[in-house]
């Protein structure tokens, strides 16, 4: 869930950004592939999911025995589908992780002038961590608190909130908006970030950076118990960090909630509506808000290395270009206990189904009769769960160089679904990816769904490769807009995400359907094909953020 508050963070911002990309024509040198006679069994999916979404794999936390079990089922299987080791001769690549655990009773101390006023926020009741530092002790005193807008330093698109000021030793609290003239601006986006936000204040000296939660109202009601609600699953399951991070220390972060705000901005007699009134404003200045913070509590630390999984089917003409598919094998382990005692969060749709989708794909590449000229590389991530944090570490650190990579799949969470759903195309309209997938679905005999749910075409590792310039999408028929063969629709959707989704109660059932997974798999399959026979580089539109990335990829392979 963290990925995806952090995303809904995101998504906030987002909104206020979405990409206009300049429409063009895709161009349309697709080399029509034949099915090669490969049927995806649903039966065989749903084995996958069963074994992985089992007690015996224990939810599938990072640096668990739930870990190697996993790792080696999958090493198993792509062994067993003919696929081989792409890493050195390894199907692991190592994940340098550190567990962060704060201490429970983290407490922000607030005082007002004179020591007069004074008040305390608590850890989850008051305010929930991003992005929790890897140190050991976590101090600082007296840092004078500041608001400083949504804390953006733009001056190339006539935008800066801070006008100079320096941060040493302050805290500051940000806004989660966007401000409008930067909307429009589709450069100025990678500065609209939370981390590019963060990285601006810790660049002037800042100790720490406050968020306030944007109302999350529409996920939750906007209650305290929303609240509750919302930190709780924010918190839920472990939270990792990559050790290859930033060497220098980042300023501690924190989301609060809109009545702890309220009651810090009391301490030194101000109102929540005076700060945001003047914040869009051209003359707008950062504002001392009459209040110091101190905090000073422990971090439990683990240091691990977690794996990476990676398979290749090798080419048989152009085997050092490659097409990917990417899923995450990772999921939240022991979670709290439901009504029932359960209280192993065995994410069978998350993201067991994918993984499953992904093995299948393994089998039909491997033991196809005719090999395709390129070659198929499958990446099975860990701590997707986190930040998409294998997925980062691989795009990073990656077994291929990222310029010889054509395009590919990212598979999560797909077996919602029956036969003959729309296909939903997360960055649909950014690439000459979209001529692939669509050519796939009309063998299908399925529409193209009109752009629907981008909001998630943020939220997922494909997005890790994307930031790169490695056009990696997600088609799928999970958040189709159709009623497809099995009567189903849309509501699925909402379905799973308020009953199951990151819950004890996302377990496999025999009553689970994985037909529309399976389609969903020889589209991936049929996709993969037509890229991996093709001579073709799938190219960003122009006026797309990735295309430089790719440029500079392609040229360094
Ligand atoms: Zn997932």
């Amino acid at each position: 869930m963290k990925e995806f508050l952090a995303g809904t963070l995101g998504v906030l911002l987002l909104a206020c950004t979405a990409l206009r990309p300049t429409p063009a024509v895709a161009p349309r040198s697709v080399v029509a592939a034949p099915s090669a006679g490969v049927t995806i069994e649903p039966a065989a999916i749903a084995r996958h999911v069963e074994v992985l979404a089992s007690d015996a794999y224990e939810g599938r936390a990072p640096g668990t025995p739930g870990e190697e079990k996993t790792v080696q089922y999958l090493a198993q299987q792509f062994a067993r589908f003919g696929a081989r080791p792409a890493n050195r001769g390894s199907w692991f690549q190592e994940v340098p992780l550190v567990e962060v655990l704060p201490a429970p009773q983290a407490v922000l101390h607030v005082t007002g002038k004179g020591n007069k006023k004074r008040d305390d926020l608590v850890l989850q009741a008051d305010y929930v961590l991003l992005n929790p530092p890897a140190e050991e002790r976590i101090r600082f005193d007296d840092s004078e608190l500041l608001f400083a807008g949504c804390g953006i330093h733009a001056p190339a698109f006539g935008h800066d909130d801070y006008k100079g000021i320096d941060l040493t030793g302050k805290t500051v609290l940000l806004a989660s908006e966007v401000p409008s003239r930067l909307r429009e601006q589709p450069g100025a986006e990678p500065l609209t970030r939370v981390e590019a936000r963060v990285d601006e204040a810790k660049r002037r000296g800042a100790v720490a950076v406050l968020f306030l939660l944007p109302p999350v109202s529409f996920m939750f009601g906007s209650s305290d118990e929303s609240w509750a609600k919302f930190a709780e699953q924010f918190t839920e399951g472990p939270q990792f960090r990559l050790t290859t991070g930033p060497a220098r220390p980042m300023p501690l972060q924190a989301l609060l909630s809109v009545k702890a705000l309220e009651r810090v901005l009391a301490v030194g007699g101000k109102k929540l509506d005076d700060l945001v009134a003047g914040m869009e404003g051209p003359g707008f200045k950062p504002i001392p808000l009459g209040v110091r913070l101190s905090t000073d509590f422990e971090m439990r630390i683990r240091r691990f290395s977690s794996r990476n999984v990676v398979a290749v089917v090798p080419g048989s003409q152009r085997s050092d270009e490659y097409v990917l598919f990417v899923a995450h094998w990772d999921h939240l382990g022991r979670c709290k206990a439901d009504q029932t005692g359960d209280a192993i969060c065995n994410g069978a749709m998350d993201n067991a189904s994918g993984v499953g989708g992904l093995l299948e794909l393994a089998r039909a590449f491997g033991q196809s009769k005719e090999r395709t000229a390129r070659s198929i590389l499958f990446l099975v991530t860990t701590a997707e769960e986190n930040a998409l944090l294998g997925g980062k570490h691989f795009a990073a650190n990656p077994v291929v160089p990222l310029g010889k990579i054509v395009g590919g799949l990212g598979l999560d969470v797909i077996a919602l679904r029956g036969r003959g759903a729309d296909v939903v195309l997360l960055g649909r309209g950014l690439s000459g990816m979209d001529a692939y997938v669509e050519d796939a679905a009309k063998k299908q005999g399925r529409a193209l769904s009109p752009p629907t749910a981008q909001d998630y075409f943020e939220r997922g590792d494909h997005f890790t490769f994307i930031e790169r310039g490695v056009p990696i999408l997600v088609a799928t028929n999970v958040h189709a807009l159709n009623t497809d063969a099995a009567g189903l629709g849309p509501g699925m959707v909402e379905e799973f995400l308020s009953q199951r989704y990151h819950r004890a109660s996302d377990n496999y059932s025999s009553a689970l359907r994985f037909d529309g997974a399976a389609e969903d798999i020889e589209l991936a399959y049929r996709i993969g094909r037509a890229l991996a026979q093709s001579t073709d580089w799938p190219e960003w539109l122009h006026g797309v953020p990735y295309k430089a990335a790719r440029e500079t990829s392609r040229q360094s392979p």
